[in-house]
């Protein structure tokens, strides 16, 4: 079976890519610049990648661009979408590309018949920012959304991205009749298969690294191997459906802290909150419809274990 995976040079792609080539799919990788030995070695390092990955060039604001790409493919994974959390132009770095990359990936697949299902890489971003609290009795799941108005107001300006792509994305298939299945992963985190440094691994090195203080926020956590095994099962299983939330657990920052002084006593890990406010409450996700899809997922403590392996492996700490 031939699937396309937009954005593959990635922290998340790049293993979505790695186990769709061990289930021995044939691979249409897109990437920006398939020039920079930084986006394609370890791509091209992958086990089957000789005889079955393709790597093609692919840009989210060229209208057109995924035409050929997606032609011929069974599956979509569109997993491309800028993630930074500091933007001087949040219109243009932000929301643009997320919001226009989604519409151009999907315009592509209404035009390929043999497209059968699009899996998009949303996030809980898209979800959890209705407006209300979020307070340990709150279950966050799959039928909650981040309110667009509030994420302006309050200058959210990646999930108010996501939330918009995620919704032109629902809008555009029940229009069209293309059938999508969302991922919504909350911060992920695990080894690296790239040897960059993406947003959500480096929220765990500027503990280890830095020893700053640690933020006052509490997130949802989960291994990058879940989320990517989650975005093939929602491919393969015909009776996938929907928006899939993936959180392990979620944890205040100094809980993080907490457990990578356990595996790492000798690392110079931060001792104090970055404020003197109460901690940011936790809250609850509902793992029912992941758990449905066939996913077990790892505990955050192997997570942040493999983490920091990868880190030190990858010369992050120098
Ligand atoms: P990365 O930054 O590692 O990957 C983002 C990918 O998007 C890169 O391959 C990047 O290409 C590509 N991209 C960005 N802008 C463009 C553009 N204009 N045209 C083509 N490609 C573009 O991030 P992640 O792997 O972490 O994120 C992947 C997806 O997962 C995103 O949709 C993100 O919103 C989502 N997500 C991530 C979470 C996390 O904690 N990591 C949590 C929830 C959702 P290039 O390499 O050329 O810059």
């Amino acid at each position: 079976k031939t699937v396309c995976v937009t954005g593959a040079s990635g922290f998340i792609a790049s293993w979505i890519v790695k186990i769709l080539l061990q289930r021995g799919y044939i691979v249409k990788a897109t990437i920006r610049d398939p020039n920079d030995p930084k986006k394609t070695e370890h791509l091209l390092a992958l086990d089957g990648a000789k005889e079955r990955l393709h790597l093609l060039k692919a840009n989210l604001l060229e209208q057109g661009s995924f035409d050929t790409v997606v032609d011929g493919c069974e599956g979509v994974f569109h997993t491309a979408s800028p993630f930074f959390l500091v933007a001087a132009d949040p219109q243009a770095e932000l929301v643009e590309p997320a919001l226009k990359g989604t519409l151009n990936v999907l315009e592509s697949c209404a035009k390929a018949p043999s497209v059968k299902r699009v899996v998009l890489t949303s996030s809980i971003a898209a979800v959890a920012y209705n407006g209300e609290p979020l307070t340990p009795e709150v279950v966050v799941d799959e039928t909650r959304w981040t309110n667009p108005e509030f994420c302006k107001e309050m200058k959210l300006w990646y999930p108010l991205s996501k939330t918009l792509a995620e919704d032109a994305a629902w809008k555009f298939v029940k229009e069209k009749g293309l059938d999508l299945v969302t991922i919504n992963p909350a911060m992920v985190v695990g080894p690296l298969l790239q040897p960059t440094l993406n947003t959500s691994a480096a929220a765990v090195l500027s503990l280890i690294k830095n020893a700053e203080p640690y933020p006052n926020a509490s997130f949802g956590w989960v291994n990058v191997k879940d989320v990517a095994t989650a975005h093939i099962l929602a491919f393969e299983n015909p009776s996938a459906n929907g928006r899939y939330l993936m959180v392990e657990r979620v944890a205040h920052y100094s809980e993080i802290v907490k457990i990578l002084r356990e595996l790492y006593p000798t690392l110079p890990l931060p001792e104090k909150c970055a404020d003197d406010k109460p901690f940011m409450p936790k809250f609850q996700v509902s793992k029912e419809k992941a758990k449905s899809l066939g996913i077990k997922f790892t505990s955050l403590e192997e997570t942040l274990k493999e983490t920091v392996e990868s880190l030190k492996e990858k010369n992050f700490f120098a």
